[in-house]
């Protein structure tokens, strides 16, 4: 008993350590793993809405996961480097938003591999995730890259939804460890967010990019065994 306390202390303190060192846990606070965490993700953009969006967030001292579309970064490039400051992720959509899993797989390299030089070219920042285009997936995909393929769990469906309640309202049941998958793209998004946000707030939620998510998940399951 005594030493499985001792054990328990001696992974507190390392997780502390970790949080502290650690550059890419978020903005100015320190994510405390044992209240429920959510990732924003943001698909299609960069996009005008894009800056306002990236400013609300750091407003309300937030990070989000943004996974864009390579053609459009170089016209977006300073708004880019902004969500970068500010904390938040940035992954790859592909190069152009061809449909990946139905490119041969020369292609399907090429789209991802643009996609890859074109965000560090802009931004000097080199992406860990891959988010598929249309949410389509094969085994020929997971075999042409080594990004980390990213979907999500709660669809806010804000692309299809004319009204800002109706993507608020596919986020009500949000359980600790979601990914929400929203576009950068609408004005509505913008709005709804400005909903989304408080009230995720008021229920005790931490947010995280897609990797810190990922680390805090390890590290759960660390503490679990
Ligand atoms: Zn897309």
């Amino acid at each position: 008993m005594k030493k499985r306390m001792i054990c328990l202390f001696l992974c507190i303190y390392l997780l502390l350590i970790f949080f502290q060192n650690s550059k890419s846990i978020t903005a100015s606070t320190t994510v405390d793993i044992s209240q429920p965490v959510v990732a924003l993700s943001f698909d299609d953009g960069p996009s005008k809405y894009t800056e306002k969006i990236i400013n609300y967030l750091h407003e309300e001292d937030v990070v989000a996961t943004f996974f864009v579309v390579g053609n459009k970064v170089p016209l977006y490039q300073k708004t880019l480097k902004k969500a970068i400051k500010y904390k938040n992720e940035i992954g790859n959509h592909s190069y152009s938003h061809k449909w990946l899993s139905r490119l041969n797989d020369m292609e399907m390299k090429e789209e991802i591999e643009k996609g890859n030089s074109v965000i560090k070219e802009e931004l000097g920042y080199t992406t860990k995730l891959l988010r598929p285009t249309y949410g389509g997936i094969n085994q020929r995909l997971r075999d042409n890259t080594n990004l980390q393929i990213v979907f999500w769990s709660v669809d806010t469906k804000d692309w299809k939804y004319k009204n800002v309640q109706s993507i608020v309202k596919e986020t009500e049941n949000t359980k600790d460890g979601d990914i929400i998958l929203m576009h950068d793209l609408h004005e509505r998004t913008l709005k709804a967010l400005k909903e989304i946000i408080p009230l995720l707030k008021e229920k005790n939620f931490e947010f995280v990019t897609v990797s810190e998510l990922e680390k805090i998940k390890f590290l759960r399951n660390k503490i679990k065994k």
